[in-house]
């Protein structure tokens, strides 16, 4: 008895010690992979629990870490994985500090339909093969602000007769882009099984662009689109970077369009703020159907949350759902936060939740929706962001490791607060409007070209 014990305790030491040196070789080729910065950001901050069976458990104490896994690295992850364990099918990430029930899971499910399989291509060609069966649209409520492009949608998914190509789906962050994205993917993947469906990130279509240049097999991407009758892409402001990818992509898109494949896009901002964008491109966009979707209303609001308890049995207030959807305006994704703090402190503590309550535990999230960023606000959370001093990040030295912080602060202050250039300038340090200017474009274009720059900058805003 004793020593089946021992020897089961001793496999456990030995299994776990394995699985730290496979994360540590996996981390190692990650490194090279997406370099310093995000390796540093994103997977870094990543604590493995545990692996267990088909699965590899990991815990961070950031939700944007974890959405950032989810949606940018776990199918790499898995991969990489799976040469030293074959068995290993899917990761689970937890919030350090939230409770079990609400870990988020990652299923690398290649055998789903509307996806196409990493295996059909060369070895470094890796696809997006995760469809969430949540984001459908039945679960999509619609409200002023969202029901034409959820129509279009609709439309796009059951191929009728009059379709709209390309489809541009833009607007705000956590507005329902990706969800109907995903939609169209489930409900042709449910309809018509034989169609062929590619459903990516901007991001991801650069990867396997830039990683199949490196493997001099550019042909086999190129025929790996040719077969395709649906063409998703999420975030396509992030394929502006490069101008290599960008013709790349403008090539695949006018070929797909010309055999009559369905393209579908989304983005955060309109094809004529998307600097990037070529004439070309913007008038071939104007050949379909662009649309926006626009920030909701309380109406809608409640009506989502609404839906999001039917689906539960937590037992919420209405006058709990109406308060959050009174007070939470930012977007969706941040009002299904608020909601599941509310149901996990209602499941944890066994209480009725009041108002009272609900105030409390989402102080943070209230105070940051009536939050109006002053340019002092941006200044300090820069400025510690940086280490240095605000003093310093205000005067007229010129080195380096000020002048990046000053310009940076300046960018931020235009895109996050309603001041203008000389109001901006004035506040640092008295300088001239046109330095702000500058500073700005300086910093948007950095953005743009050096994804660095870019991650550094989301950083920066998610301390906000
Ligand atoms: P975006 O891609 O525009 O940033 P997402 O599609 O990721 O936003 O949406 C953020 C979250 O809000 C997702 O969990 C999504 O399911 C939810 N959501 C957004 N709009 C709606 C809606 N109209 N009905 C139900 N859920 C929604
Ligand atoms: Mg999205």
């Amino acid at each position: 008895m004793v020593n089946k014990l021992e020897k089961k305790l001793k496999n456990i030491s030995l299994n776990t010690k394995i699985d730290y040196k496979v994360w540590s070789e996996v981390k190692m080729l990650l490194r090279k992979e997406i370099g310093e910065t995000m390796f540093r950001n994103w997977i870094l901050p990543l604590e493995l629990e545990d692996v267990k069976d088909e699965t590899i458990i990991f815990s961070a104490s950031s939700d944007l870490v974890i959405d950032r896994v989810e949606r940018f690295y776990s199918e790499r992850i898995i991969y990489l994985w799976k040469s030293f364990n074959k068995n290993l099918i899917r990761i689970k990430l937890y919030h350090k500090f939230q409770k079990d029930n609400f870990h988020k899971e990652n299923y690398s499910d290649t055998s789903k339909k509307a996806i196409l399989e990493e295996e059909n291509f060369n070895d470094n060609i890796i696809f997006e093969s995760r469809l969430d069966n949540k984001l459908s649209f039945e679960n999509f409520i619609i409200g002023p602000s969202n029901e034409l492009a959820c129509a279009a949608a609709k439309r796009v998914a059951n191929f009728k007769k009059i379709s709209f190509n390309p489809l541009f789906l833009y607007g705000g962050v956590g507005l329902g882009k990706t969800h109907l994205l995903n939609s169209i993917a489930l409900e042709i993947g449910h309809n018509y099984p034989n169609k062929k469906v590619i459903y990516m990130s901007a991001e991801k279509f650069m990867y396997v662009f830039v990683k199949s240049l490196q493997s001099n097999n550019a042909i086999s991407f190129k025929e790996s689109f040719r077969s395709v009758d649906v063409l998703l892409i999420d975030d396509i402001q992030f394929i502006s970077s490069k101008e290599k990818t960008r013709e790349e992509f403008f090539h695949t898109f006018n070929e797909l369009i010309e055999k009559g494949c369905q393209i579908v896009l989304s983005a955060d901002k309109s094809p004529n703020e998307i600097k990037d964008f070529d004439d070309r491109l913007r008038s071939r966009l104007g050949w379909g159907l662009v649309t926006d979707i626009h920030p909701t209303n309380y109406k809608l609001r409640l009506k989502i949350l609404k839906s999001k308890i039917s689906k539960i049995s937590a037992k919420i207030p209405d006058n709990v759902l109406e308060f959050i959807a009174h007070k939470v305006k930012s977007n969706v994704r941040e009002l299904e936060g608020a909601l599941n703090r509310i149901i996990a402190h209602s499941t944890l503590v066994n209480s009725k939740v009041t108002i009272e309550k609900t105030y409390s535990i989402l102080k943070d999230i209230l105070k940051a929706n009536e939050k109006q960023l002053s340019i002092n606000d941006i200044q300090k959370i820069v400025a510690n962001h940086f280490s240095v001093k605000i003093s310093e990040m205000l005067s007229s030295r010129r080195s380096r490791s000020l002048v990046i912080p000053r310009q940076i602060a300046m960018y931020l202050c235009k895109e996050l607060t309603h001041f203008s250039y000389p109001e901006i300038g004035r506040n640092f340090g008295g300088r001239d409007h046109t330095t702000v200017i500058y500073a700005s474009n300086k910093i948007e274009n950095d953005i743009k070209n050096d994804s660095n720059i870019s991650e550094e900058i989301n950083i920066i805003k998610a301390q906000f």
